[in-house]
Order: C-alpha cells, then sequence, then structure tokens
C-alpha cells in the first residue's frame, strides 16, 4: 500500500467525509458584512440610476414617402417562377406540377410590420469565491466597495448580448474552508479513510466461489486498493483545491440583453403566423436612439398604437430591474401573396411572402417522401 504519510493531517484526524455543497453555508455567509447598502442608498432603493431626462422632442415625421413606396407586385410570372426554385431545391418535390398548374387566382397585400429592440444592462451582485493562495485581498481595509452602478465596465456594441463578471473593489475577505474545515484534504467517502475497498471479484472472500485457489485480484487479501483515492485514504479538498482557505468577494454579474416586440398589420389573407416573424421586409422606417418616441401619426393606426403600446411594455418590464442604453424601432413592408392554382382539376394554394419571394406550400400535388425532414 503506498499510503503517503508526509501529509500533515493523517486520515485518522479527519474525523469527517466532506461532501457538503459547494456553497459556504448560510451561518458563514451571515458572518460576511451585508453590502445591502450596495444596492440600496439613504433608505430610497437607487437599484439603478435614474436615465438621463429625456429631452429630445418628438420628431414631425413625414409619411408622405410611405404612401410612395411600392413594393413590387408578385405578377404570375413571378409567382411560378418562385414555385419552381423552391421545387427545384427540395428532393421531395417534383417539378411538373409547378411547370403545368394553372394560377387561377393571387391574391396580394403588403404589411406592415413593427419591430421595437430594447437594448439594456442589468447588474446583481454575488457572494463567490475561491481558492487564497496568499495573493494579496483587495478588502475592506482599502476601502468602501463602490455601488454597483458606480462600477465602470466596457459596454459591449449596441444590441450585442452579453455577460461578464468583475470583481467589486475592496470586498475581499479570507476565511478558512468551510468544506475542509482548513485542512485542505477530506477523508475519501469511497473506503472511509482506509485506503482500500472489499475485493469485488471475490467478494472479500479471498478465493472464487468453488474455487479453492486464491482470488488473483487481490491476491487473497480480500480487499482492493480504493481506486477513488488511490489508496491514500484521502483526497484533496476540490473547494479550496487543497490551499486550506478561501477568498470570498462579491462579484457584480452585469447581463447585455435585447427584448424584442413585434407587430404585424391585420390581415386579411389567412397565412400561417410564422412567416411573418422571418419574412424579409422593406425597410420603410428606422428610429434609433437612447430612447425612441412612440410613433403617434403613422398612416396605419394600428402601427402608432403598437409602437405606442411596445415602448410601454419594454419600459415597463425592465423599469425595476434594468437600465435602457439604446432602443431602435423599424417599420417595414412585407409583400404577401396567396396564389391558387389548378392541378389535374383539383386546387392548391401557396404563398409567397418577403422581398425575396419566399414560398410556403400547403399542399402540392407532386410530393415523395424520400425520408428527408419536409419543410
Ligand atoms: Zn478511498
Ligand atoms: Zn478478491
Ligand atoms: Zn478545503
Amino acid at each position: 500500500m503506498d499510503r503517503d504519510l508526509s501529509e500533515e493531517d493523517s486520515v485518522e484526524s479527519l474525523s469527517f467525509e466532506a461532501e457538503s455543497p459547494l456553497a459556504p453555508p448560510t451561518e458563514l455567509l451571515e458572518r460576511l458584512p451585508s453590502y445591502e447598502w450596495l444596492l440600496h442608498g439613504g433608505g430610497q432603493q437607487i437599484f439603478f440610476p435614474p436615465s438621463e431626462a429625456l429631452v429630445r422632442p418628438p420628431e414631425p415625421t413625414s409619411w408622405s414617402s410611405f404612401l410612395e413606396h411600392r413594393v413590387p407586385v408578385v405578377t404570375e410570372e413571378v409567382a411560378r417562377e418562385a414555385l419552381l426554385s423552391f421545387v427545384n431545391s427540395k428532393c421531395c418535390y417534383g417539378s411538373a406540377a409547378a411547370d403545368d398548374l394553372i394560377i387561377r387566382e393571387l391574391r396580394r397585400q403588403t404589411l406592415c410590420r413593427y419591430r421595437l429592440e430594447t437594448f439594456s444592462e442589468s447588474r446583481i451582485s454575488e457572494w463567490t469565491f475561491q481558492p487564497f493562495t496568499n495573493h494579496s485581498v483587495d478588502g475592506p481595509q482599502r476601502g468602501t466597495s463602490p455601488r454597483l452602478w458606480d462600477i465602470k465596465v466596457q459596454v459591449p456594441p449596441m444590441f450585442q448580448e452579453d455577460t461578464k463578471k468583475f470583481q467589486v473593489p475592496h470586498s475581499s475577505l479570507v476565511k478558512e474552508c468551510h468544506r475542509c474545515h482548513g485542512r485542505g484534504r477530506y477523508k475519501c467517502s469511497g473506503c472511509h479513510g482506509s485506503g482500500t475497498v472489499r475485493c469485488l471479484t471475490c467478494s472479500g472472500a479471498k478465493h472464487k466461489a468453488r474455487q479453492p485457489r486464491r482470488c488473483p485480484m487481490c491476491s487473497g487479501s480480500g480487499r482492493r486498493r480504493c481506486s477513488t483515492c488511490s489508496g491514500r485514504g484521502s483526497k484533496t479538498c476540490a473547494t479550496c483545491k487543497g490551499q486550506r482557505r478561501l477568498v470570498h468577494f462579491l462579484q457584480l454579474v452585469v447581463t447585455w440583453r435585447n427584448s424584442l416586440f413585434e407587430f404585424v398589420s391585420d390581415r386579411q389573407i389567412h397565412c400561417p403566423q410564422e412567416l411573418l416573424g422571418k419574412a424579409k421586409g422593406e425597410n420603410l422606417f428606422r428610429d434609433e436612439n437612447s430612447a425612441v418616441y412612440p410613433i403617434v401619426d403613422f398612416p396605419l393606426r394600428e402601427i402608432s398604437l403598437a409602437s405606442q403600446r411596445g415602448i410601454a411594455e419594454h419600459s415597463a418590464s425592465l423599469a425595476s430591474r434594468a437600465r435602457i442604453l439604446q432602443q431602435r424601432q423599424t417599420i417595414e413592408l412585407i409583400p404577401l401573396t396567396e396564389v391558387h392554382y389548378w392541378y389535374q382539376g383539383k386546387t392548391y394554394v401557396y404563398y409567397i411572402y418577403g422581398t425575396d419571394h419566399q414560398v410556403y406550400v400547403v399542399d402540392y400535388p407532386e410530393r415523395y417522401c424520400c425520408g428527408c425532414t419536409i419543410l
């Protein structure tokens, strides 16, 4: 047995098998100083700083260009071409029907899609720890910790989601490791400190059942070296990595997120909803600022109302937990065409949506299954 007895703590002195959770026990956290004031100041909750007062007056927008805007009309020719190229891109669709079909009706509509994106930052703090390796400790003796929102951090490019963690200055404290109680090791739970376990081959009987020969796996000893601790009887504490002490500190967690509000104007054509979210549109209006104003006088009233609703929803849902850094609202035109056609005496339907003429097929007369996933 190659048990290493040079360890300062012999296995016998490790009276427990620490299998406690990685987080410090609550009693310990209670003994750590309260950093409540980082979040609250002078009785008044200052979870995040008030955003600068908006002084930008709503800009009068001329919508005359909207009325002049034309999205190219989908003709019969275009409708057939779009279906043909869709069919050719799928292994399960034959192209004969697309070639021979008779288009009976094209129902066209141009929809308006309103989108509001809000890029926000939220901050929380949490206690964390790492093994203490005798490096200098930035504790309260070096000064008062800044408040969460006073800590300067590098903001990622706008609308790029990210999460970053920072150590709060002057918040570090060194404590004995709570998992090994400062010993750096703890008793192995696999062998309860003995370094050996019962031989599984002979079940400790020293020879195999109905065989007089000694068990070859344990050489007749009935016990084998514990594989969990390699026969040492103890294990290096995983929490402090054997360092015996931990440095606890506050960690600032900053999260940048995008929130999306989307609205598509009322449609006369009954088409699957999912097409409209991903359809490529023609940009009509784009407004980006640290905060945007609701659109008030768009010719389609439901778009103006959606803008007001979206901005109100985002500020209500983010107000108590984040700071809005940037907002972007857009209005796009989405062309949608419902194509009714005849093929071999039956009627079928497909849709062409977006400025890039994407096709959505409800049913198609010439479809074979080759085992692929039908989209
Ligand atoms: Zn062991
Ligand atoms: Zn054995
Ligand atoms: Zn430890």
